[in-house]
């Protein structure tokens, strides 16, 4: 009986005791009522073990240290039950600090409860017992214990009638049968002895019993939590996308919400299928390297198009234990792209048609320009009549505007649609800015403006960066500069800055003393066709797209476009640049305006050249005409030819000089025609130079035809004064004749 009781009690402390450990051992993060539990499972292995080793002990004296010792663990055990229902009942105030506090009195108590005198040890026919002494201590012990037993009831009182949920009613019932078996087999270990019998232990056997309980509740309130383990039952559900669990065999033994759905069948049905059943894919499609693999794939059933996420699941050792596959279904994300892709080269068609209509109206609207302003030209050098002359001066007036409108319009959507580019090539600055200075000079004159141009002589001249576009921004503001200013001056100040040894910063200011802008106004001043101050300016020629232009480019060049301005008294706007700089040169001093004007060469031609061979090409005989008017009186000699062909034969005939040749013509146009002239074997103009004609003028088709083999570039309409300099840089020097000399 003796040994029997023991190896009982034994067992079931081991048990409880691995139990306790392996619940804790289980999680990857505790809270305090995973520690409460833990610690009271070991207590109650430690009080039963204690009780088992006072019942084999034949000596009295180690039996009570055993006591003494077991004891120790009957007060924690109390201590833990008691905090583990404050923490579930969530018991606060009063009730919380009186049962918390009262608990912890078992501590000071317990060195007086496992004194010698308080029990009478005695062996009894199953083994080592005690009887309690009547005394102080005895009472006192017996006190603690039930009040503490009645704490632990008003606390689970409480949790009743506070909680809402099910559960919490469900772990209170189990806290409650835990306490009464526990106070139960301490009753009637009192019992046995109050009625002569020595202590039997009934409750640490009854102790046991409420651990059962307690591991159950805890268990139930574990599956109750937030964690990683109770959640991915959930997660796993509630995943619309279609996942599908295959084991080592590549069987399928788990499907989803998702996947149901996705294939429309029960998940019995489901499970009877194989991936390469779902989905059009390689056989060997679980085979490979990682842990992780990725394919696309076409459903069998819908046709749908899928991409297959699958992942290897192992056990502990590393071994594959199966597959997780999860699909996304793509289908309506590579319609949509292939709808992008479709809208994409619709708009770039879109846009390539705007361009080329662009490209056409500005040959379209250029070519019959170039019949006005050619022919009007050779009325104002040939007519003597001043009042046909003032008529042709107004036409030519006109044409100009036109011509500037349509080059505006041209660059304006170049930069909008993205293809204007910047090309960086070496340049003067000094001559850009006299060249600058001689146009601007004239219109300021006829204004009677003062134009002045305030140049350091230490600023650098050779620069790397694009000339035609700075061309145009400055004289872009100080056109608009001589326009809006009535009286007074018009002055350039160009000071810099070096940022690093190869980049200047340049600052451009030209400051007026014209209408000036109203301060309201100067937020608008960069906007498109947006032109202000409108009662004043309608009389004066504009677009409003000019300093649009002007601030897109400079955005291009990382430059900056500002303006001050005092409304009746004049502007400054200021353009902040950054230039590489190329060479050591610096400006020095400007070319005088006055004396250059003074030279001025009236009607009579740059040049003459008697014995020059001039060959013009173009399949539009006005365009002939018009050339052959404005060098007539150079004197060349000049064959026209009216398409390609015709310039091949001719060039076969004869050795020509310069080559003027149109583009855009029928049949043959003017880049094959250069082509063929290239490579005929025959060409006995084999050294003239080809000079491009041509009425497409969209910025950047200057390099376009250099690169494709032109000597040189002109558009149309022809400006007679760049004819003739392009004619003197290119003819052989033996045949002019400088009509200077
Ligand atoms: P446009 O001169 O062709 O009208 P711009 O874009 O060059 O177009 O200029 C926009 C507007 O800014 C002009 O219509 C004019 O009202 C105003 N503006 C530009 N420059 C000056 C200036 N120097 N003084 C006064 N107003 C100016």
């Amino acid at each position: 009986m003796k040994e029997f009781l023991f190896y009982l009690i034994f067992a079931l402390s081991a048990i409880t005791y691995f139990v306790g450990a392996s619940q804790l051992g289980r999680l990857s993060r505790k809270s305090i009522i995973d520690r409460l539990y833990f610690m009271s499972a070991m207590l109650s292995a430690g009080w039963g073990l204690f009780t088992g080793l006072v019942l084999i002990q034949q000596d009295r004296n180690l039996a009570a240290v055993f006591r003494a010792i077991g004891m120790i663990h009957i007060f924690g055990l109390l201590i833990c039950f008691t905090n583990m229902l404050i923490y579930w009942s969530d018991v606060r105030g009063k009730i919380k600090r009186w049962t918390a506090g009262f608990v912890w009195l078992g501590a000071l108590l317990y060195p007086f409860v496992v004194q010698p005198g308080n029990v009478q040890f005695e062996m009894t026919v199953y083994g080592m017992s005690y009887r309690i002494v009547p005394g102080v201590w005895s009472v006192a012990y017996v006190v603690y214990c039930a009040t503490a037993a009645v704490n632990m009831m008003i606390i689970i009182i409480y949790m009743l009638r506070k909680s809402i949920r099910k559960r919490e009613k469900d772990i209170a019932y189990a806290m409650m049968l835990c306490v009464l078996i526990v106070g139960f087999g301490c009753a009637l270990d009192a019992l046995l002895q109050f009625i002569g019998l020595s202590a039997f232990p009934i409750s640490t056997l009854g102790q046991f019993a409420a651990q059962i309980v307690l591991c159950r509740t805890y268990r139930f309130y574990n599956g109750t939590r937030v964690t990683l383990e109770n959640m991915s039952k959930f997660v796993y559900y509630s995943v619309d996308e279609p996942v599908f669990v295959f084991d080592e065999e590549e069987r399928l033994c788990i499907v989803n919400n998702g996947a149901t759905i996705f294939l429309g069948l029960s998940a019995e049905e489901c499970c009877k299928l194989q991936l390469n059943d779902i989905f059009v894919l390689e056989r060997d499609v679980f085979r490979f390297r990682g842990s992780k693999n990725r394919v696309e794939a076409r459903c069998w059933q819908k046709n749908n198009i899928c991409s297959i996420t699958i992942d290897k699941i192992y056990d502990d050792y590393m071994d594959i234990i199966g597959y997780i596959v999860i699909v996304h279904d793509v289908t309506e994300r590579v319609r949509m792209l292939e709808r992008l892709e479709r809208e994409k080269k619709r708009a770039d068609k879109a846009n390539e048609a705007k361009s080329t209509f662009l490209a056409n109206m500005s040959h379209e609207i250029r070519t019959p320009l170039n019949a006005i302003m050619g022919m009007n030209e050779m009325i104002l050098r040939e007519s003597e009549k001043p009042g046909i002359i003032e008529y042709a001066n107004n036409i030519q007036n006109a044409s100009k505007t036109l011509l500037v409108l349509i080059n505006d319009i041209l660059d304006f959507s170049k930069i909008e649609s993205g293809m204007m580019e910047v090309v960086e090539r070496e340049y003067s600055l000094k001559d850009m800015l006299n060249a600058l200075k001689t146009e601007c000079s004239l219109r300021a004159e006829e204004k009677g403006l003062d134009l002045s141009f305030v140049v350091p002589g230490d600023t650098p001249s050779t620069l790397l960066g694009d000339e035609v576009r700075v061309r145009q921004i400055l004289l872009n503001i100080l056109t608009n500069a001589i326009k809006y200013t009535m009286k007074g001056s018009v002055t350039l100040t160009v000071s810099h800055k070096k940022m690093t040894p190869d980049v200047v910063q340049f600052t451009f200011a030209v400051a007026d003393t014209g209408i000036g802008i109203k301060e309201e106004n100067i937020d608008r001043l960069f906007g498109k066709f947006d032109r202000i101050n409108e009662e004043q300016v309608h009389a004066i020629e504009g677009t409003g797209l000019g300093l649009s232009i002007v601030d897109r480019l400079l955005k291009l060049m990382n430059g900056t476009v500002s303006v001050e301005s005092v409304y009746g008294e004049g502007s400054t706007f200021t353009v902040c640049l950054p230039q590489k700089i190329a060479g050591s040169e610096t400006i020095g001093s400007l070319q005088d305006n006055k004396k250059k004007n003074e030279k001025s060469r009236g009607n009579a031609p740059l040049f003459m050249a008697l014995d020059a061979k001039i060959l013009a090409v173009d399949d539009n005989k006005v365009n002939l005409t018009v050339i052959r008017g404005l060098l007539r009186k150079t004197k060349v000699q000049i064959t026209c030819a009216a398409s390609g062909r015709e310039c091949l034969e001719y060039a076969a005939k004869e050795a020509y000089d310069i080559i003027l040749l149109d583009h855009m013509m029928p049949g043959m146009d003017g880049i094959e025609t250069l082509e063929r002239l290239k490579n005929m074997p025959d060409n006995k103009s084999k050294d003239a130079a080809v000079i491009v004609l041509t009425a497409n003028a969209m910025a950047g088709v200057r390099e376009m035809y250099l690169e494709k083999g032109f000597d040189d570039y002109l558009s149309k309409p022809i400006d007679g004064t760049e004819l003739e300099k392009l004619l003197v840089k290119y003819l052989p020097e033996k045949c002019i004749i400088n009509n200077a000399e």
